[in-house]
């Protein structure tokens, strides 16, 4: 067997065999850059994939993980302890919105979502109302690739080659409404009134027997869907009236996204349970966790029957290494003021972006926080494809974006500069008009 061939490597999430057909690979990161395989300077407009918010090797983290790797490679979590996690738990409880300040690790955004999941059934349980097991998520909605993050998820593509979900789930219908909200900044005008479709799916099936209404405050990955101003808090009225819990999943939202620590403050509506992942240790070392209500806590600790409350957790929850990277990025987002950073500069990115109103396919523009979706008119039969090839050109001129379908994302670091700003909106401008 050739050890250098690519083809050993089934790679998540990608065309494989366009992909080993021609690579793209970078070697090194640092900063806004990517250093690709063949030496060039790549941008990286997606903060990797929405997670490196303080920029690449950035040295306070890289010195963390250096030093506890030597000091500390690893410590059970179950029974044992080590004291940075309950300093990290800390912290990020001051972080998010009261009172979220009960913090369970995971690894990832998906089981941050699983976990958040089975929080809500296992409080609604210690309550005596175990019958409340329905989840109600939302078309379009990401939520990770566990059974328990496809199940509430709205993306088709991530549903259907997989036959067995959660029972019970249903979804809400999803914001997204071109007709009514193009080319916006920040929460869209139209449609506060699609969280009622919550109040009929409580009215189908029983607010009885429903745990939990899972969102994303702004849906990333299925190609960037800002709130309808109002949506949120209307969801949030909604679910207080139906004791139904309501998540937050803030995997690309959390950590300065929007200029805030979370969306929730940026919209000011606090959830029951938020879920992070990503930026909370820049990307560097996975980890992912779940910001549950005090009273969530407190009910299931206190009503249970046996020593252990809940039973779940992971080998790697809380893991030293992950856990200095964490402890690292949040020193490094509040010093070096990178939400404030990106408060500052959200005027600008919006100028810039929807400068592009008028470049080649250009169909709709949305941008919120450091956020862009520029959606391309499709090619006849070939949805996506378009898109694709955007990709791949502005590779070429040194620029990383992320596509979904025919829609771009871009998601940069928070440390970026007005200049590199330009650069992003010049070169997608270039690269639009190059693009047949
Ligand atoms: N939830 C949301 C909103 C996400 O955007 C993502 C990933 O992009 C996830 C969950 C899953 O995170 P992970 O890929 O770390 O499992």
């Amino acid at each position: 067997m050739n050890p250098n061939t690519l083809e050993n490597y089934w790679m998540p999430f990608t065309a494989n065999r366009d992909f080993k057909a021609d690579p793209r690979m970078v070697v090194s990161a640092e900063g806004m850059y990517y250093t690709s395989e063949d030496g060039r300077q790549i941008m990286d407009g997606a903060a990797g994939l929405w997670c490196a918010n303080a920029g690449h090797s950035h040295p306070l983290i890289v010195e963390a993980i250096a030093t506890t790797a030597k000091t500390l490679d690893f410590a059970p979590m179950f029974n044992f302890g080590h004291p940075e996690p309950f300093r990290l738990a800390g912290q990020l409880a001051a972080l998010f919105p009261d009172p979220l300040n009960r913090i369970f690790f995971a690894n990832s955004g998906s089981e941050a979502v699983d976990t958040a999941l089975k929080i809500a059934l296992a409080y609604h349980k210690a309550r005596g109302k175990a019958g409340k097991n329905r989840f109600i998520g939302r078309e379009r909605g990401y939520h990770g690739v566990g059974f328990g993050g496809i199940s509430v998820g709205g993306i088709v593509a991530n549903r259907k080659q997989f036959a067995t979900h959660l029972p019970g789930v249903d979804h809400m219908r999803h914001t997204h409404d071109p007709a009514r909200n193009s080319f916006t900044r920040g929460a869209v005008p139209h449609g506060a009134e699609l969280a009622d479709d919550l109040e009929r799916l409580v009215t189908l099936h029983g607010a009885e027997t429903i745990a939990a209404v899972i969102v994303e405050p702004v849906a990333g990955s299925t190609g960037v869907l800002p709130p309808p101003e109002g949506y949120l808090q209307r969801l949030r009225e909604i679910a207080t009236r139906h004791d139904i819990l309501l998540i937050f999943d803030e995997v690309i939202t959390g950590f300065g996204r929007l200029g805030r620590a979370t969306a929730s403050e940026y919209f000011g509506v606090t959830p029951d349970l938020i879920t992070f992942a990503k930026g909370v240790t820049n990307g560097t070392v996975p980890m992912g966790g779940v910001a549950a209500a005090q009273f969530i806590y407190d009910t299931v600790v206190e009503n249970s029957e046996t020593p252990i409350e809940l039973f779940h957790g992971y080998t790697y929850s809380a893991h030293p290494v992950a856990t200095a990277a964490a402890l690292a990025a949040l020193r490094a987002y509040s010093e070096e003021g990178m939400f404030e950073n990106a408060a500052r500069l959200e005027q600008a990115w919006g100028d810039a972006f929807h400068g592009l109103k008028d470049a080649a396919h250009v169909a709709d523009i949305r941008t919120i926080g450091l956020i862009a979706g520029v959606e391309l008119a499709s090619r006849d039969g070939a949805a996506g494809a378009r898109a694709v090839e955007v990709m791949k050109r502005a590779w070429a001129k040194g620029l990383m974006i992320r596509v979904t379908g025919d829609i771009i994302a871009l998601s940069p670091p928070l440390v970026l500069s007005e200049s590199d700003i330009g650069f992003m909106a010049d070169t997608l401008r270039e690269v639009l008009a190059e693009t047949a």
